[in-house]
C-alpha cells in the first residue's frame, strides 16, 4: 500500500472526520470541533474521556462529551480533514508544479493575482498582465473577454496546453493524467494526527498555525464570485501551499518528525547505545539495565507475572514506568538477571555493511548507559570508542508452540570472532 497516495485520494480525505473551528479551546477543554479535538482524534489520557469521570465502557463514547473511551495512542493514528470552500491545486500537483523550473514561474506569476495566461494561433503560452482594478464587473467577464485564462484554472490549461501540442516531458506527463483523473485539483486539507503537530510545540508551530490560517479563512469565505473571490482563492493557494511546503521540511528532513519519532525505533525489541572498551571475554557484551528491559520486556514480564499476584498490565506499566524514569528497582534487576543468563544479544553498527556488522554477545547486564565490548571485537563494527553507538537486537521466532516465543541465533559458532597467527580479527566470518 502506498501510503502516500492513499492519503490524497479524494474519497479517503472525503471520508474522514473533519475540522470546522478555528478554535483550539472552549472552557479549558479542546474544542470538539477543533483541530485537538478529544472527539475526533481521541483521548488525551488514557481511557478518559473529557467529563474526567468515566462514563462509559471502554470501546464506547461517552453519551455527555462524545469522546471514544481508548487509548490515547489513538492520537498517533487518526488524521482527520479540512473542507475548503474553493478548490486547490493539489499538494502532489503542486510539489510537481515546483520541481520544473518554467513551470514554477508561470505559477508564482498566477498566484501574485496580476497577471493571467493566454496563447498564441501555435498554442504557445505567454503571461498577459491584467489589471482588476479596471473592470468592476466580475472576473469571469474579464475571462471570457481576452481570452485569458487566471488563477489555478490557468495552470491546468497550460498544462493540458503543453501536452496537446507535443510536450513529451516525465513531469507534465504526470500532471496531465492527474487532471484526468481529477486530482489535480482538491476541495481537501489533510490534518496530520495530533501526537506530531502536539499542542504549543515551537518546533511544530508553523504547521498549526496553517491550518488555523485556512480555517480562519473559510470562516470569512467572501460572496462567491467576485473580484476578493479570486483574490482570495490564490489566497488560499498560498496559504495551502506553505502547510504543504513546511510540513515536507518538518516530516522530512534529519530533524523531522519521522525521524526522530519513527526511524530511531523502527525496530521494535531494540535498543541503542555508546559502546565503551570494558574487561570482558570477546564473546560477551555488557548491555545495560535500561536496553535489556526493552529487549526481554516479555520474558521479564512473565517472569514477574508467574511469581505475583500482579496483572501482565500492572507490570507493563511498572516497567514502562521505570523505563521512563530510568531508576530500575533491585527486583526488576534480578529478574533481568535470570531471564539473560545465557542469552545472546545481536549488535549492529550503522552501516550494515557485511555479516561482520551483526555480531551474537553473550549478554552481561550493567548499570549505566553504555555497552561494553572487549577491544578485540570493535574492528569488524568498524568502529571505535569515540562516540559510536551500536543497536542491540534479539530476534524472535514463534517456535512449534506458538505460545514459545524464544530467542534464536543460527550457527553462533561461525559468528564468533578468531584471530589469525599474528593476532588480527579476521573479518569475514
Ligand atoms: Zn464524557
Amino acid at each position: 500500500m502506498d501510503l502516500k497516495f492513499e492519503l490524497y485520494d479524494p474519497k479517503v480525505l472525503k471520508a474522514l472526520p473533519k475540522v470546522t473551528s478555528p478554535r483550539l479551546t472552549t472552557n479549558q477543554k479542546f474544542d470538539p470541533e477543533g483541530l485537538f479535538s478529544e472527539q475526533i482524534f481521541g483521548p488525551v489520557k488514557d481511557y478518559k474521556c473529557q467529563c474526567e469521570r468515566v462514563t462509559a465502557p471502554r470501546g464506547q463514547r461517552c453519551s455527555k462529551c462524545g469522546v471514544l473511551v481508548a487509548s490515547s495512542n489513538l492520537r498517533k493514528k487518526i488524521f482527520a480533514a479540512i473542507e475548503l470552500p474553493e478548490s486547490v491545486i493539489s499538494p502532489q500537483a503542486y510539489n510537481l508544479i515546483k520541481s520544473v523550473q518554467s513551470l514554477r514561474t508561470f505559477y508564482q506569476q498566477l498566484l501574485s493575482g496580476r497577471y493571467g495566461i493566454a496563447f498564441d494561433d501555435q498554442g504557445k503560452a505567454k503571461l498577459v498582465e491584467i489589471n482588476i482594478h479596471d473592470f468592476s464587473g466580475t472576473v469571469l467577464d474579464l475571462e471570457q473577454k481576452y481570452d485569458v485564462h487566471i488563477g489555478q484554472r490557468a495552470m491546468e490549461q497550460l498544462i493540458i496546453n503543453a501536452v496537446k501540442n507535443g510536450n513529451q516531458s516525465k513531469i507534465f506527463n504526470i500532471l496531465y493524467s492527474l487532471i484526468k483523473e481529477g486530482s489535480f485539483f482538491t476541495d481537501y486539507v489533510l490534518v496530520i494526527p495530533p501526537y506530531y503537530r502536539p499542542y504549543k510545540d515551537k518546533h511544530i508551530a508553523e504547521i498549526n498555525q496553517h491550518y488555523l490560517t485556512i480555517l480562519t479563512m473559510i470562516k470569512n469565505t467572501p460572496q462567491r464570485m467576485t473580484i476578493s473571490n479570486y483574490l482570495f482563492q490564490l489566497e488560499l493557494q498560498k496559504v495551502c501551499d506553505g502547510l504543504v511546503d513546511d510540513t515536507m521540511r518538518k516530516f522530512g528532513s534529519k530533524t523531522g518528525i519521522l525521524r526522530q519519532k519513527l526511524a530511531g525505533k523502527r525496530l521494535d525489541l531494540s535498543g541503542r547505545a555508546v559502546i565503551v572498551p570494558a574487561d570482558i571475554p570477546e564473546t560477551h557484551a555488557e548491555i545495560p539495565y535500561l536496553i535489556l528491559l526493552q529487549l526481554y520486556k516479555l520474558e521479564i514480564t512473565a517472569e514477574i507475572v508467574k511469581n505475583s499476584n500482579r496483572t501482565y498490565r500492572e507490570v507493563f506499566e511498572m516497567l514502562d514506568e521505570q523505563y521512563d524514569s530510568k531508576v530500575i528497582s533491585e527486583e526488576v534487576k534480578s529478574v533481568i538477571d535470570k531471564v539473560c543468563t545465557n542469552q545472546y544479544v545481536l549488535l549492529n553498527r550503522q552501516p550494515t555493511l557485511h555479516r561482520g556488522s551483526i555480531l551474537a554477545f553473550k549478554i552481561k547486564p550493567v548499570d549505566g548507559y553504555t555497552i561494553g565490548l572487549n577491544h578485540l571485537v570493535v574492528e569488524p563494527f568498524n568502529a571505535d570508542y569515540d562516540g559510536d553507538t551500536l543497536y542491540g537486537r534479539i530476534n524472535i521466532t514463534i517456535g512449534q508452540n506458538k505460545y514459545d516465543i524464544s530467542c534464536h541465533i543460527s550457527d553462533l559458532e561461525s559468528m564468533k570472532v578468531k584471530l589469525d597467527d599474528e593476532g588480527n580479527v579476521i573479518k569475514t566470518l
